[in-house]
């Protein structure tokens, strides 16, 4: 399973209104750069010829449509440039690209509180249109955002939502704040961190014998994967499940009893509701049902796994009464991988030279879907879209059957200085019909950071990254083939908790002999990856995954139990103890109160279930290539016509059970999971 933070998918400007509850920063439009001036400046002008046109004029075209037009035209103008910040070697361009952001941003959060325009639509849809498909849908998409942002509130009320957006705001930061500068450090002997490798010892602050263990990521997962000290790994498991103190968590009381009360103005009975309306689930019942119907299913691998592991700890420990416990997890885990199951990931490395990776992909997604790809990074210039770096590509994407054009996307693969550290896909230009039958394509830019190859010395990829190349480009791939006529809807534009799926689905091609065998190939002897060895990493692969599925069922369960309480009215502490009792297989520890460090509380609250929501149904239209082959370009054109080229034109359930022909399962989810069917 992937980790838990949101990975990838960026998209950079919404063609959306940012009709958020958010409020506006700081920068304003004097500090932007003149050509995001202009762009600002041509946006404005379009939104005042909108707001101009008398109520009885008003149509489709000159109101909804030009709304959907100048939204992309900004998107347009700007989105290059804004991408900088990420991915530009200049610091001037990076740090201009930053403040430009904020400035765009602003005025997006501005124009979604305009009454003017705000009346402009209100009249329009007051002459009740008969329109259909992803005409009726823009409208109806407009219409909704602005009753969630209040727009529709008298103005007394707006104006208390107003205040109460302020002090969520700052309560939000300063949540944030306690999380980021939390000092917790753990005093522990050398002796105590027996097992811990020197290179997670050597950086931390030592006086004589004694370090002073901290909570970053590499620092914490070091300890608790390799301490063989069973109270050292409970001491800092307990002093994690401290950060940020219990001043934070009155801070987050706060917060969501002050949601609630925003939500509640909006007419909506709870916060998730109002989170998810526009998502897949739509609202907290469906949620709750959800998990209801996943738990006793995932319960059945969890006790296996519990027992697989207590099992590794008594043989370990020459206890035969010992009981696993929370913070044995990584420890033991680490330990099975390594004796049990025997994947050896850097031999696995040397049968993934990148070019060879690249190359497999570009040949198996070209062939799956009917596509060509051509590099034409020699033209980048002439097509007014730069490279920002000697590594950067660019490639056109045309389909196989009609020759037509359908977008383009950039590679930069490669770690420099100063770059984006993680993996992500921008998409930097909508799909696009405009009034006069024009069509703009798409264009994106997906960013990596795998080691460069260099003269004598291939790039070798682990399995791990393999599969986020795949996962990553399966972001490039919905963007690349969509079909839809406005930009509100091109690409990726679909349910947050949908937007993962087709990529989650894309991991699934590294992790079979079929496709493997078309391009993992060992960089000096040329030999396929051994059978045998796949197959242990297959069993490594479902290793913990029950426990770790109810880890996840945890933390999305403490997020929609906070978020679902009458008036917001909630005891965080006592829910987060009695949850894991209920959820995990596991007791809850007294005085930890992990959610004053759930960072994942701000931003996405209320929808924490999407992670594994969407990994449901990507596995579940997986199944069909299962069925009809994973290398079947028959299958792969049935999915880019039926969910890809789609986008956000059409309601996600729908576009699934047209693409499935039958009703959603959860049936191959568990399979996934290592659960037997
Ligand atoms: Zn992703």
């Amino acid at each position: 399973m992937k980790g838990i933070s949101l990975d990838g998918l960026r998209p950079l400007r919404s063609v959306v209104l940012a009709l958020s509850l958010g409020l506006a920063g700081v920068a304003s439009a004097q500090e932007a750069p003149p050509k995001i001036k202009e762009a600002l400046d041509r946006a404005d002008k379009a939104v005042a010829a909108i707001v101009a046109i008398p109520r009885d004029k008003r149509t489709f075209d000159n109101t909804i449509r030009a709304i959907d037009d100048l939204n992309v035209r900004l998107s347009n103008d700007v989105s290059l440039f804004l991408f900088k910040q990420f991915v530009s070697t200049d610091a001037r361009e990076r740090e201009e690209a930053r403040v430009a952001d904020e400035v765009v941003s602003n005025w997006e959060i501005a124009l979604g509180k305009r009454e003017d325009l705000y009346q402009a639509v209100r009249a329009y849809a007051d002459t009740k249109p008969a329109l259909k498909g992803e005409d009726a849908r823009l409208l109806e998409f407009l219409l909704r955002d602005y009753r969630r942002a209040g727009m529709d509130l008298p103005k007394e009320e707006r104006d208390r939502l107003q205040q109460l957006e302020m002090e969520m705001n700052r309560l939000s930061i300063e949540f944030e704040k306690n999380i980021a500068q939390d000092e917790t450090r753990v005093p522990l002997t050398a002796a105590e961190l027996k097992g811990v490798p020197q290179r997670v010892l050597d950086r931390l602050t030592r006086a004589g014998d004694v370090y002073l263990v901290s909570m970053d990521g590499p620092t914490y997962i070091g300890v608790m994967e390799n301490a063989e000290n069973e109270a050292t790994r409970q001491k800092v498991w307990m002093s994690y499940r401290r950060r940020a103190g219990t001043r934070n968590v009155e801070v987050l009381e706060d917060l969501i009893r002050l949601r609630a009360r925003a939500t509640s103005m909006l007419g909506y009975k709870t916060t998730v509701d109002h989170r998810v309306e526009t998502r897949m689930a739509k609202d907290a019942e469906t949620i709750r049902k959800f998990y209801e119907e996943l738990r006793p299913i995932v319960r059945q691998k969890a006790e296996l796994d519990f027992a697989e592991f207590q099992q590794a700890k008594r043989e370990h420990t020459g206890n035969p009464e010992a009981r696993f416990n929370p913070w044995d997890y990584g420890f033991y885990r680490n330990m099975l991988l390594r004796d049990k199951y025997a994947v050896d990931s850097s031999a696995v490395q040397e049968y993934f030279p990148l070019d060879r990776v690249l190359q497999g992909l570009f040949d198996i997604t070209q062939s799956l879907y009917g596509l060509t790809y051509t590099d034409i990074t020699a033209k980048a210039d002439a097509m007014g879209w730069p490279t920002w770096h000697e590594d950067v590509k660019l490639f056109e994407v045309t389909d196989k059957e009609s020759g037509r054009v359908l977008g383009h996307f950039f590679l930069d693969l490669h770690p420099r200085d100063n770059k984006y550290t993680h993996a992500a896909v921008w998409g930097l230009h909508q799909r696009k019909e405009w009034a006069d039958g024009k069509v703009q394509t798409p264009l994106a830019a997906m960013v990596t950071n795998f080691t460069k190859p260099t003269a004598d010395k291939p790039s070798l990829l682990t399995h791990d990254e393999v599969e986020t190349f795949f996962h990553e480009f399966g972001h490039v791939l919905h963007h690349m083939v969509t079909e839809a006529r406005h930009g509100r809807f091109s690409g990726t534009a679909v349910a947050r908790d949908f937007v993962e799926a087709p990529s989650q689905m894309m991991e699934n091609w590294v992790w079979i002999p079929e496709t493997l065998d078309l391009f993992a190939r060992h960089y000096r002897t040329g030999a396929s990856l051994p059978r045998e060895t796949l197959e242990a990493m297959e069993r490594a692969r479902t290793l913990g995954s029950g426990l770790e599925a109810e880890g996840q069922f945890y933390l999305g369960l403490l997020d929609y139990t906070y978020h679902t309480a009458p008036r917001g009215e909630v005891d965080t502490t006592e829910v987060a103890m009695r949850l894991y009792d209920e959820v995990t297989m596991y007791e809850a520890v007294p005085g930890t109160f992990f959610q004053a460090s759930f960072g994942h509380l701000t931003g996405y609250e209320g929808a924490y279930y999407g992670y594994m929501w969407s990994n449901v149904y990507a596995q579940d239209m997986f199944e069909r290539f299962r069925e009809k082959g994973v290398l079947a370009p028959e299958a792969g054109r049935h999915y880019r016509d039926t969910v890809l080229a789609r986008g956000g034109t059409l309601d996600e359930m729908e576009m699934l059970r047209a693409y499935l022909g039958r009703e959603p399962s959860m049936e191959a989810f568990l399979h996934y999971l290592g659960l037997k069917k």
